[in-house]
C-alpha cells in the first residue's frame, strides 16, 4: 500500500504503525484513519487524529487501493464469488490475516482485498479470534485457483436467485462452514423472492456499513437481525 502512497499519507501510514508498535492505538483504529479519513479530522485521540492536507492524500490513496484490488477480483467477493454492488453489496477491504492478531500487514497489499459484508462480517467474527487456525482459502496466495477449493452454482431469473456451494478441497470446506455460505444461500433465494426483506437486508447493510469498528456488539444484533428476518 504504502507503494501507492504520495509522501503526505506514506507519512500517515508510517506513524500509525509506529504507534501500533509502541502500544498506544489499536490496529482497528488506525486502519479506520484510512478506512474513514473524514472522521479521523475530528479524532479525540491525538494519535488519530490528522489535518486537512493528510485527509485529501489518504482519500486519493484510498481510491488508488480499492481500484487496484478490484482489478484482482473481477467485481466479486473474494470468498463467495457474489457480484459486488448487487443487493447493496458494499466493498469492504478485507484484511486476509485479521488486523487486531496482525497488525505488521495492516497496510500490505498482499494482506488485503475484497469481501462483500456477509464475508467480512462473519470473518471477522468466526476466523480472526485468538487461538483459531486461519484454514479457510487465502485468496491472495500463490497460484490461487478458487475452482481448486469450492464450485459454485448461481442461477438468477428476475424474480429468482438460486445459489449453491459445493466444497472441494479442506480450505473449501473450511471456508463454506467458517462463513456461513449456506446462510448466504438462503439470503440470496429469500432476498430474491421477497423484495420487502431485499429491502430491508439491504437497509441493515447499510447501517452496519457506517458503524465504526469498535461497534461490535451493536453490529453482532443487527446482523442477527438480519439473519431472523432471512
Ligand atoms: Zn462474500
Amino acid at each position: 500500500m504504502k507503494k501507492l502512497a504520495d509522501k503526505t499519507s506514506l507519512k500517515v501510514l508510517n506513524r500509525l504503525e509506529r504507534y501500533i508498535s509502541a502500544g498506544s492505538i489499536k490496529a482497528g483504529d488506525a486502519w479506520d484513519v484510512f478506512s474513514r479519513p473524514d472522521k479521523a479530522l475530528e479524532a479525540k485521540v491525538k494519535e488519530l487524529k490528522i489535518n486537512a492536507l493528510e485527509l485529501e492524500s489518504l482519500k486519493k490513496l484510498k481510491v488508488l487501493v480499492k481500484d487496484k484490488l478490484k482489478s484482482r477480483i473481477s467485481g466479486r467477493c473474494a470468498y463467495c464469488k457474489r457480484v459486488m454492488g448487487q443487493h447493496g453489496m458494499s466493498w469492504h477491504i478485507e484484511h486476509i490475516k485479521g488486523k487486531t492478531l496482525n497488525p505488521q500487514f495492516i497496510f500490505d497489499m498482499e494482506n488485503l482485498t475484497f469481501a462483500c459484508i456477509d464475508c467480512n462480517y462473519t470473518k471477522s467474527s468466526s476466523v480472526d479470534k485468538p487461538n483459531l487456525s486461519h484454514e479457510i482459502i487465502n485468496p491472495n496466495s500463490k497460484a490461487f485457483q478458487y475452482s481448486k477449493h469450492i464450485k459454485f452454482i448461481h442461477i438468477a431469473t428476475e424474480n429468482l436467485h438460486y445459489l449453491r456451494y459445493s466444497p472441494i478441497s479442506t480450505e473449501g470446506t473450511a471456508t463454506y462452514t467458517k462463513l456461513a455460505f449456506k446462510r448466504l444461500e438462503l439470503i440470496e433465494l429469500v432476498t430474491s423472492l421477497n423484495p420487502v426483506i431485499r429491502d430491508i437486508a439491504t437497509r441493515i447493510d447499510t447501517r452496519v456499513d457506517d458503524l465504526d469498528e469498535s461497534d461490535d456488539s451493536l453490529k453482532e444484533f443487527m446482523m442477527a437481525l438480519k439473519d431472523a428476518i432471512t
